[in-house]
């Protein structure tokens, strides 16, 4: 009996009846394919881009060169030198990430106890050679001040949900 059905189906082309069904299904259902990069989906505030360093409103940078983002850091992306201030603080005089090591894990921004290293939610960036993403103190700064209102927004939303 089920090999004059396999015979029946066989001949009916069934499989490809099936397969048809399923190409059709799909043919009018909503379509979700984004249409990048005029089209973006929705970023969560916890979302891990490319890092920027912060600074107070007053300009001051956050960073006390503690180097708890340097110890933490499980692709050993940071480099850190530091030295002290006139006031008896400490500062980075390098604060280098090597973004071509980096595995965008957050450690560094969870680890920071000023909110100094932040990552941000800017994906779109390149380099056309290696050391294009081996980002140094003055280019982290700058990402940090470019981006600040957003930074300070998403580490508010974040504070409220911990
Ligand atoms: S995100 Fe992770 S891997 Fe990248 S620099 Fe920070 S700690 Fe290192
Ligand atoms: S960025 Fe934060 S964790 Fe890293 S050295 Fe500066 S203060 Fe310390």
């Amino acid at each position: 009996m089920s090999a004059i059905k396999h015979y029946i189906r066989s001949f009916a082309l069934w499989e490809l009846l099936q397969g048809l069904a399923v190409t059709g299904k799909y043919f009018f259902a909503r379509k979700i394919t984004v249409q990048y990069p005029e089209e973006k989906t929705p970023q969560s505030f916890r979302f891990r881009g490319l890092h920027a360093l912060r600074r107070y409103p007053d300009g001051t940078e956050r960073c006390i060169a503690c180097k708890l983002c340097e110890a933490v850091c499980p692709a050993m992306a940071i480099s850190i030198d530091l030295a002290e201030r006139e006031d008896g603080s400490r500062r980075t005089t390098r604060y280098d990430i090597d973004l071509t090591k980096c595995i965008f894990c957050g450690f560094c921004e969870e680890a920071c106890p000023v909110d100094a290293i932040v990552e941000t939610r800017v994906l779109e960036y390149h380099g056309e050679k290696r050391g294009d993403l081996h980002y140094t103190k003055d280019m982290l700064l700058a990402v940090g001040e470019r981006y600040e209102a957003q930074i300070a927004k998403d580490k508010a939303q974040d504070a409220r949900y911990r």
